[in-house]
This record gives structure tokens, sequence and C-alpha cells, in this order.
């Protein structure tokens, strides 16, 4: 952190507090989905590719913005607002693999808010698995024909640009396999299956989405070559996955925050919860998870910054992050007794959110593979 840092997270936190008030995430709960206009206003207060090139339409920022920008976002509880998808993950797509035209053509609609972004990977019968996806793209005159379903899409509802991971040669894995950049707005056989009904993140619209002879131009084809989408893919996990891993830690804090608080004001036997010292020790455990993780995902965002962040030290990373919170998050529930089990509380919805952070990203099982290869 420094000054400059300090003050942009604290207009990240103005700008929470001032679009995202709590009545206005529970509607966004209730809907399945944010609205439209928040992206816009993300966008016009300066939020959206803080890391992107101002040239480009972004905030000249770098990875230490971006991660600043999601903690405040889990501070202030604001849920289903994809930021991290989108700076994180689908915008660096397009920077660190697009084409100057390309570059020029969506970085300054993805950055203003007049796009929000998606990256379809997971398919039905393909998640772990990347290189067993079906999904096709063949070539048919001066562009693609698009066949094929995803699944578990985030931003699924809501997007206007999907990076779509798909096989331009199909009789070959990774080599095969390309991302092409889909514009939803006018795609025909382009079709949005339902949100799927999920046991958190219920602000998030996660959907299925269905492509029947989609036609996507050629230049739409990230970075203009074909068979270069799993190098790509590749080349961005660690940063996608220190995200997650970033985002985890801050879950930590805010558990141990709010059971602080519970713990101080619940009695029990004729004392505070607090008190007891199996409370004391179990919080003192969460507290040490809780800033153990931290110190290392810190030391990896300065990785990501020059540049010498690889692959298996962000599978540490985010297996630890995340392994650590669900952990904490779970003996802070336990703190709350009945209480921990009710949705009025912060701690069920911190809880309930965290359970996909093992998952998503690269599961933890193959964070252990990612590290164990490296062994
Ligand atoms: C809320 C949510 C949002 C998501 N958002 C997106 C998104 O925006 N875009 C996108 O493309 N995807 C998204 N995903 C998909 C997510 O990345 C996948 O769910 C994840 O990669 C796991 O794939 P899977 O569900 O097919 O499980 P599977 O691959 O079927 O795995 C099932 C189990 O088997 C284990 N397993 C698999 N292979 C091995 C192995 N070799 N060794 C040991 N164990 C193994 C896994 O760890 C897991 O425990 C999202 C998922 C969720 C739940």
């Amino acid at each position: 952190m420094d000054a400059e840092l300090e003050m942009f997270a604290d207009s990240a936190a103005a700008f929470f507090r001032r679009e995202c008030p709590p009545e206005r995430v529970a509607r966004w709960r209730e809907a399945g989905q944010v609205d439209r206009e928040v992206w816009r206003a993300a966008g016009e207060a300066g939020l959206l590719g803080v890391s992107i090139a101002a040239e480009h339409g972004g905030g000249g920022g770098d990875f230490r913005h971006d991660v600043v920008l999601f903690r405040e976002q889990a501070k202030a509880g604001v849920e289903g607002l994809a930021l991290s998808l989108h700076n994180g993950i689908v915008v660096p797509y397009i920077a660190a693999h697009g084409t100057e035209e390309q570059k020029a053509r969506w970085l300054p609609t993805l950055c203003s808010g007049e796009l929000v972004s998606a990256i379809a990977m997971s398919e039905p019968g393909a998640g772990s698995d990347l290189q067993s996806i079906r999904t096709t793209a063949v070539r048919d005159g001066n562009g693609y024909r698009l066949n094929g379903a995803k699944t578990f899409i985030s931003n699924g509802q809501l997007a206007e640009l999907i990076v779509v991971v798909a096989k331009t040669d199909a009789n070959q894995g990774a080599r095969g396999t390309s991302l092409l950049v889909l514009e939803t707005e006018g795609a025909d056989g382009f079709r949005r299956g339902g949100k799927l009904d999920k046991i958190g993140n219920e602000a998030q619209d996660t959907s299925e989405l269905f492509f029947d002879e989609v036609f996507i131009p050629a230049d739409h084809l990230l970075g203009g070559e074909e068979g270069r989408g799993f190098f790509q893919l590749m080349a961005e996990l660690p940063r996608e996955r220190l995200v997650i891993a970033a985002q985890a830690t801050e879950t930590m804090e805010r558990a141990i925050a709010t059971t602080l608080e519970y713990v101080r004001g619940r009695k029990a036997f004729g004392q505070a919860l607090a008190d007891f010292q199996n409370t004391q020790f179990v919080l003192a455990d969460c507290k040490a998870k809780a800033t153990v993780a931290r110190a290392f995902v810190d030391g990896c965002v300065a990785r990501v910054l020059d540049g010498s962040l690889d692959n298996p030290t962000a599978a540490i990373a985010k297996l630890h992050a995340t392994e650590a919170c669900w952990a904490v998050v779970d003996a802070c529930l336990q703190l709350h007794g009945g209480y921990g089990y009710v949705n009025d509380y912060p701690i069920a919805r911190l809880w309930r959110n965290a359970r996909v952070e093992r998952i998503y990203g690269g599961s933890s099982e193959i964070m252990k593979l990612v590290i164990a290869r490296s062994l």
C-alpha cells in the first residue's frame, strides 16, 4: 500500500456505500442478479479496468489497484457485482492477448461499463478437465460457426462480451483450443439458459449458455492466431487464482470481526461468550490462519507486479487461503450457535458464499495436482 492506493481504497469504499447499500444488494439477491446500471456507475466512478492503460480507457494502475478494489468490495459486503471477474479475469485476457485492433475496440467499452464481460470455459461435461471441452468453432468464410454449451458462467445473464473457449481443431487437445470473443447483441443462435439456483452468492447470475451455429467474425479470434487458447489460459491462471485467494483473506478478516462483535455481546452461563477460553482459542487460531494467509497472498501480489508469480505458487496461495477461509468461517459460525444458521447474521452469508472458493477457478484438488507436479 502507498498513499495513492489508500486514496483509491477510500474512493472505492465511498462508491460501495453510495451505489451498493444493503437494501440494493438485498434486491439483487432476490432478483438473482445485479441491475445493469450499477456497472455503468462503476465505469463512471473509474472502477472498471483500473489496471488497464489510460490510453485504452483504463485507470492506468496495476494489479494492486484491483486487489484493493476487491478487498474494499468484500469489506463492504457487496455481493453479486462481479468486479473480480470483469477486472481481474476477463479484461486482462483482452489486454494481454488481444491484437492492437482488438484492444482498441473492446478495452474502452469494457472500462466504461458499456460492455459487461464473462468467460465461458466450463461445460456440462468438462470443468477441471478443460482439454475435454466439446464446444467447437469451425471456420466458415470470413469467420467461425460456434456450436456447443457452457455452464456455471458468472455474469451469464448480463454479459454482452463473452470470451468463449472452443476447439478450432477438434482432433487436438490443448493445441486445438482457441479463445473467441462473442458480442452477444444480435448474435443469432446464442441463447442464455436460466440462472442456476445456488447455495450462496445469490446476487450473482450464474448460467448455462448455448451456441447454435453462432457466427463469430474471424477478427474476434483473440490474438488472431488459432490454437493459442490453452496457452493464453495458462498465462492468466496464476493471477486469476490469486484474485480468489485475496478475496478469501478478506472474508477471513470479516468473519473474525463480526464474530468478535457477537461473542462480546452474547452471554451464556452468566458470562460473555468471549470470556470462555474456548472462544478465545478458536478466534486466536482464526486470526493466525488469516494473518499468515494474507502475508503469503500479499507476497504473491508483489510477484505479479514483477512478473515472477508462477503457477505452483499461485496454486499454493489459492489452496491455502481458501481452505483456511473455509475453516475460519465454519469455526466462526459455530461460535454464533443457532444464530449462525440464520441469514440475518453476516456470518451465515460469509459461510455460504465462501464454499465455492474451494471449487471454482480450479478446485483444491486441482491446486494440489499443480503443486505436486512441481515437487
Ligand atoms: C458459482 C460458480 C461460478 C463459476 N463461474 C465460472 C465462470 O465464470 N466461467 C467458467 O468457465 N466456469 C465457472 N465455474 C465453473 C468452475 O470453474 C468449475 O465448477 C470447476 O472448475 C470444477 O469443475 P466441475 O464443476 O466440472 O467439477 P469436476 O471437474 O467434475 O470435478 C468434480 C470433483 O472431482 C475432483 N477432480 C477432478 N479432477 C480430478 C483429478 N484429476 N484428481 C483429483 N480430483 C479431481 C474435483 O476437484 C471435484 O472435487 C463456476 C462455478 C461455480 C460453482
